[in-house]
Formats: structure tokens, C-alpha cells, sequence
């Protein structure tokens, strides 16, 4: 990070710095010191960034700072690939929006029903965000009207075009005003991104941020075996690395599954999470994982998207994926924020090909190693730190963070201490607790009233 900090933007109010302020954003990150002063002039970006750098707050705080908040209509609109990122996102603006009052951001994704979208939008949104084929529909159906747009963000543009939405892409921007300001974000920068950005910005300031990774933060180690051996040569190399917590990816719906039940019969708590799998149940495994009450979570890219863990150990690359950019993006999940992370890669003869594709795209070779070297720690596997405790009650309902923990912490409960991470949803909330007083907790809770209504509490 940075030294400067936000009060060097003169384009910014006191309450937007006080609000930053509020937030913990004291100093710029790298690409907002860069992004923002150019695009709060109005100026188009092309810019290089992934998750974890600051991109949202960079785009967002510029957005916001042009928002009309008396006038009712679209003024910024940001696509993104998937629900769970658009979430995120929203999530972001609306508290990057505290400073000034109402500015209303609606979130318009598809799998979810669009009769409350149409609600939404029709008391006023000054700020959408969502996924451009729910975008495109709701044009159809003329329940949006983007005529009005001022800024037009593409976020993880590069994901957007993989996920073939280059056409409804093109064909909203073509029904915004021409004079609009568009800031595309992309992790990567194949040529169908210039494209893109040629037809539609206009003399974009390009911006990118160091190196992607540097080698320093992330240890790569690459594992050559055969096929049939991937599981249990992948069992070996967490006793070696001893590896407590991982996401680990795998390219099909059925490896993931396999994995999961061969972990799980190793006697590792392992959540699985594939695209397929109900809205509900994917926020469960998230929280879940973020919360410490898992050892690994095994996903496929896609479903892995939306989740943002700062604290990410290792990765592992159960099998390859088929482009280098997405090894690289998949294994800038660990080793953030200055953090150690470990990626380790298992490949088979028939993948030895990727290698030289991902050494060229990151500019250095990464050290092979056989199963043979492998020692595992003969060490008992260590259950996870904490335990999610589900509470039947959230957002919806008015609880807040601070209302389950005063209810643990009530009456001989349990010390905040043993209270880790909590996340408030809709309509549930998790909260963990240290493993060894979960069941106290449970029992705690399931006595007690928050928020004065009883609830429901059970562990995940
Ligand atoms: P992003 O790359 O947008 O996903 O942001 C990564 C994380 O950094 C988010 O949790 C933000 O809330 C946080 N963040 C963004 N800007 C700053 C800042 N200037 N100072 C501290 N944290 C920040």
C-alpha cells in the first residue's frame, strides 16, 4: 500500500475522506493511486487489476463522486461475470455510498426470480450492478433505462468475454449515451480485452499494477505423478507441506465431487462447491470456509469466483486448467496482502505441456518435484480452529453483529475471544466459535433471545 493518503484527492468531499476513514481505508492502493485521479477527471481506464487490489473501491469511489443523488435514474452501471462477484461489489459501493444519504444501488443477477428486480427499479436506482445477461433482460422488457448513464464499469472484463458475454456486452453499451466515462478492470489482457476496450472507451488511460505476483509472496511447487496416484499423492504432499486450509480446484462437476469424498474419507473436513448447487447452500460453504470451520474447499473455477478469502494459505491445483491465466489467477488467491501462500500443482505426464505455457506466461520455470520426495509428517490431522453456529434470523430481521455477541456473551456465555468471524445474511447469520466451547455456545444460544425473538441455532 501506498503512503498517500485519500485527502490528496481534491475532487473528493471531507465526508466521502471521513467516510474512507470510517471504512479503514486510510492510504490508497497501488492501483487506486494510480486509477483515481485519472478517473475522477472523467478520464476512460483501461486497467490491470485482480481481486484483493483495491479495484472496487477504485472505480467505485469515482463513480459515486459524479451520482446525482436527487435525480432517480441509472447514472453508473456495473457488469460483472457472476452473482456472487456483483454481490460483492454492491456490497462495497453501498458503504463506499454512506457519506452522502439514499443513493440506492440495486443488484440485478440471473437464477434468482426478477418480479422483486422489477420493484426495485421502479422506486429508483441510481446504481446497478449485475451480470449482462439479467441486464439485457430487463432492457427487453423496459423495466431499465440506461439513457441516462454517466460511468459504465466492466468488471473482470477478461472473465465477462470467457464466459461468452462479449455480444451483451456490446449491445448494452450501445444504449448508453456515447459521451459516457467507461472503466474496464480485467486481471488479464488478452487481445479480445483490446478489442473490447477499442470499441468501446475512448482514449482510456491504461493502468496496471506490479507484477501480478511476485514470486517472493507465493511458493509454486509442481508435482508430477501418474493419474491413478493424483489423490493419494496429493494426501502425501498436504502431510509434507503440512497444509491445514486450501482451496483447491478441479476443471469438472465430478472431480470435484471425488476429491471431496476422498478427502473427507482422509479425515479432512472439506466442503465442496460447483456451480450447480443452490444459491443458499453456496453462501453456507463460503461463510463456512471463511469462517476457519473447514480444512479445504474444493471447487470449480466458476464456482470459486465469488469467493474472497484474504487469508488464503495454499491453493492447489488439483488438475490444470486448460489456459495459464487462469492458473494464475487461481493461485493469486493465497500470498496476499504481503501473507506466504503456498501453490502447489499436481500434474500428470499428459499436462506436462501447460507447464511451459504457465513458465512463460509468469516469466520464470517453477521446481518439479516426484511423489518420491514427498515426506509426509506422520502428525494426526488437526480438526479446524473454529465451528460455525447457523442462527435462524439476519439481516431481514434487524440482527446485527453485535447482537449475537452480546447474546454469547451474556449471562456466563462464552468471552468474545472465543468468538471469531460473523456474517450476516438475509435471513440467517453464522457466527464462529472456538471449537473447544462450541457446544457451550450452542446451548447458550439456543436459550437466549436476540434481538428479542427466539431463534433457531444449529452447527454446520
Ligand atoms: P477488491 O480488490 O476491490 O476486491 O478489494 C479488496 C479488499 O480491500 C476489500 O475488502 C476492500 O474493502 C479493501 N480495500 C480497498 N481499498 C482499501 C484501502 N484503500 N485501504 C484498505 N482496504 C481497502
Amino acid at each position: 500500500m501506498s503512503q498517500t493518503g485519500f485527502s490528496a484527492l481534491n475532487a473528493l468531499s471531507p465526508e466521502q475522506i471521513d467516510n474512507l476513514s470510517r471504512l479503514g481505508y486510510e492510504h490508497m492502493t497501488a492501483i487506486q493511486e494510480k486509477a483515481l485521479p485519472p478517473a475522477l477527471e472523467g478520464k476512460d481506464l483501461l486497467a490491470k487489476a485482480k481481486t484483493g487490489s483495491g479495484k472496487t473501491a477504485a472505480f467505485g469511489i469515482a463513480l459515486l463522486n459524479k451520482l446525482n443523488p436527487r435525480f432517480f435514474g441509472v447514472q453508473a452501471l456495473v457488469m460483472c461475470p457472476t452473482r456472487e462477484l456483483s454481490t460483492q461489489v454492491a456490497d462495497e459501493l453501498r458503504k463506499l455510498a454512506r457519506y452522502q444519504p439514499n443513493i440506492k444501488v440495486v443488484v440485478l443477477c440471473g437464477g434468482v426470480s426478477i418480479g422483486p428486480q422489477i420493484a426495485s427499479l421502479e422506486h429508483g436506482a441510481h446504481v446497478v450492478v449485475g451480470t449482462p445477461g439479467r441486464i439485457k433482460d430487463h432492457l427487453r422488457k423496459n423495466t431499465l433505462k440506461i439513457d441516462q448513464l454517466q460511468t459504465l464499469v466492466l468488471d473482470e472484463a477478461d472473465r465477462m468475454l470467457d464466459m461468452g458475454f462479449r455480444d451483451d456486452i456490446r449491445d448494452i453499451a450501445s444504449q448508453t449515451p456515447a459521451q459516457r466515462q467507461t472503466l474496464l478492470f480485467s486481471a488479464t489482457y488478452p487481445d479480445n480485452i483490446a478489442q473490447l476496450s477499442d470499441e468501446l472507451q475512448r482514449d482510456p488511460i491504461d493502468i496496471a499494477v506490479e507484477s501480478v505476483h511476485q514470486t517472493s509472496t507465493i511458493t509454486q511447487q509442481w508435482i508430477l505423478c501418474g493419474r491413478d496416484e493424483k489423490a493419494a499423492t496429493l494426501a502425501k504432499a498436504l502431510s509434507h507441506f503440512q497444509v491445514q486450509q486450501a482451496v483447491m480446484f478441479c476443471n469438472t462437476r465430478q472431480a470435484v465431487e471425488d476429491l471431496t469424498q476422498y478427502l473427507r474419507n482422509q479425515g479432512y473436513l472439506t466442503l465442496a462447491l460447483h456451480g450447480d448447487m443452490e444459491q443458499r447452500d453456496r453462501d453456507q460453504v463460503y461463510v463456512q470456509f471463511r469462517q476457519g470451520s473447514a480444512h479445504f474447499l474444493v471447487a470449480t473455477d466458476v464456482a470459486a469466483r465469488g469467493l474472497d478469502v484474504d487469508d488464503l494459505p495454499a491453493v492447489v491445483n488439483y488438475e490444470l486448467p486448460r489456459d495459464a491465466d487462469v492458473y494464475i489467477h487461481r493461485i493469486g488467491r493465497t500470498g496476499r496482502a504481503g501473507k506466504e501462500g503456498l501453490a502447489l500443482s499436481l500434474i500428470t505426464e499428459k499436462e506436462d505441456y501447460k507447464r511451459a505455457a504457465i513458465a512463460d506466461t509468469q516469466g520464470y520455470d517453477v521446481p518439479l518435484m516426484s511423489p518420491a520426495e514427498l515426506k509426509p509428517s506422520g502428525a494426526a490431522i488437526q480438526k479446524p480452529a473454529m465451528v460455525s453456529l447457523c442462527i435462524s434470523g439476519g439481516r431481514k430481521n434487524k440482527i446485527r453483529a453485535g447482537d449475537i455477541l452480546g447474546a454469547l456473551t451474556s449471562a456466563g456465555g462464552i468471552t468474545g475471544q472465543q468468538v471469531g468471524k460473523i456474517d450476516i445474511l438475509d435471513f440467517v447469520a453464522y457466527v464462529a466459535i472456538e471449537r473447544e466451547v462450541a457446544n457451550k455456545a450452542l446451548a447458550h444460544l439456543q436459550k437466549s433471545r436476540i434481538k428479542n425473538q427466539s431463534v433457531k441455532v444449529r452447527r454446520v
